[in-house]
């Protein structure tokens, strides 16, 4: 009986899924398929534990969706796929291709170790896939809005069919999953069903309200799909699709964010190196800070204790909900690297250990655009100032005020600066930790010295 074998790896929903199709029409109609995670200690390791627990829900999802058919295994993918392909019989493999650095190094592993079975890669993660749009010369693109363009232009795949006559095949050996780590945040319910009902929602309810809303981190203006679309729990082609017949500013918008989603991981994919260093490597040399005092103050940013309130809500949401909305993530990155005088990618390594949501090509990337270092056109002299951005985006300090217990009792007009409140700062709540306009001058100063040479 012909088996195949599919490799779930960022692709954890049965919908909208190409690689299974793929791997159904290999088994023919009277094959089976054998469903596989392996728990790689590669990825599983630097994850942090939000992630960790998140994935884990994932996969019970998934496997109560295949009626227990969902194998786990641990261990290195070139050894444990090959093993499991010959234990099952299995003359094919199938995957959604990984477009990162590692993912792509381990499934050429992957294909060498199969030997004559194919690995048979179906489908992304992305609405485009990354590689495929370039410059009319070829070259890849640099900026965010000549990409989306030509990305639009080039246009996407209608949905995959539904999973229809897959036989999964049961009673292959399967290990216990290891036990779910407790986190202190609270996470969003796990799964493909989870990240349709979500989305409906947020169609449905928030859609019409996203192009005023989606900077608003007082207000439940986004879709709070990222985790899902992380793990693949839903694809992005199954959105873009329900939002082609919309011609609404809000639809567009919308589209235009998972564009700087299949732009990052484009970038990633020409640059596997930008995951770790600079695109810009000439601002390696700024002049970062060091030592016990600048270790204070990176403390005090990561506990949400820096005395702006904006950054402290930020940080304590990350901690809170293991996500933070997108403007304060670059109110939070900007504040680091450039009230703070740190490294992107040592922001980028906290965000990675806390996010429930971080992606190696979106957050990285999202580092380096807010350092100046990536893909931002107008580049380092972007320095955002935490207390007109918190005035301009939560007027009314609701999202402070959530995040931020001891600013609760205070007027809108003193939450950004609470030290100008009537009664002095509150009670518990500390004194700035800096002063950003001459945290600001220096970080320009060092800009312009590092880019006279
Ligand atoms: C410093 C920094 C770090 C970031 N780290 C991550 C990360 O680790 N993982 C991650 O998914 N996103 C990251 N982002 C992008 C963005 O902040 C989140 O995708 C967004 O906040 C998720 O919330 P949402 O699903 O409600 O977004 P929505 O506004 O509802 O957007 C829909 C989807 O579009 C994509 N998207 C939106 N904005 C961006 C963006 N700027 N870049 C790439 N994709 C985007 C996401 O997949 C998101 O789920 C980062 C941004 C910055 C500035």
């Amino acid at each position: 009986m012909p088996t195949s074998l599919l490799w779930f790896r960022r692709d954890l929903r049965l919908h909208d899924h190409p690689a299974l199709l793929a791997a159904r029409d290999a088994a023919g109609p009277d094959g089976d398929v054998v469903p596989v995670f392996v728990l790689d200690e590669r990825l599983w390791g630097p994850s942090g534990e939000p992630r960790r627990r998140f994935l884990l829900g994932c996969l019970a999802a998934l496997d109560a969706d295949l009626d227990g058919a969902l194998v786990l295994r641990s261990g290195a993918p070139a050894r444990v796929i090959p093993q499991l392909a010959r234990e099952v019989g299995a003359t094919t493999v199938h995957v959604s291709a990984d477009a990162g650095p590692y993912g792509r190094r381990r499934d050429d592993a992957v294909e060498r170790a199969l030997d004559d079975v194919p690995l048979v890669r179906t489908g992304s993660p992305y609405l485009v896939t990354p590689g495929r749009v370039t410059t009319r010369t070829g070259t890849p693109f640099q900026v965010f809005s000549p990409f989306a363009r030509a990305w639009r232009e080039h246009g996407w795949r209608a949905p995959a069919g539904p999973p229809d006559g897959v036989r999964w095949r049961t009673g292959v050996r399967s290990e216990e999953p290891p036990p779910a780590p407790e986190v202190a945040a609270d996470l969003p319910p796990a799964g493909e069903q989870a990240a349709r009902t979500a989305w409906a929602r947020f169609r449905d309810e928030r859609l019409p309200a996203y192009a005023e809303g989606r900077d608003l981190p007082g207000t439940a203006g986004t879709s709070r799909l990222s985790a899902y679309l992380k793990y693949g729990c839903i694809h992005p082609r199954t959105l873009a699709a329900d939002l082609a017949g919309e011609r609404s500013e809000a639809a567009r918008r919308y589209t235009d964010e998972l564009a700087w989603r299949d732009f990052y991981a484009d970038v990633l994919w020409h640059r596997p190196e930008s995951a770790r260093e600079y695109l810009k490597p000439e601002l390696r040399g700024m002049g970062y800070d060091s030592g016990p005092d600048a270790e204070a103050l990176v403390r005090a940013w990561e506990t949400g204790r820096t005395g702006f309130p904006i950054v402290d809500a930020g940080m304590r949401q990350l901690l809170g909900e293991a996500y933070v909305h997108n403007r304060v993530r670059m109110i939070v990155a900007s504040f680091l690297v450039k009230d703070l005088h740190q490294e992107w990618t040592r922001g980028a390594r906290f965000f990675m250990r806390h996010l429930v949501d971080g992606d190696l090509a979106s957050n990285q990337h999202g580092w380096q655009w807010v350092a100046g270092t990536g893909t931002d056109a107008s580049p380092y002299y972007r320095v955002f100032n935490p207390i007109t951005q918190g005035k301009k985006f939560d007027p009314e300090g609701a999202y402070v005020k959530q995040w931020v217990p001891e600013l609760r009792d205070l007027d809108p007009k003193h939450v950004h600066e609470p030290w100008t409140a009537p009664g002095g700062l509150p009670t518990g709540y500390p004194e700035p930790i800096v002063d950003h306009a001459h945290e600001r001058r220096v970080a320009l100063d060092r800009y312009a010295r590092v880019r006279a040479g």
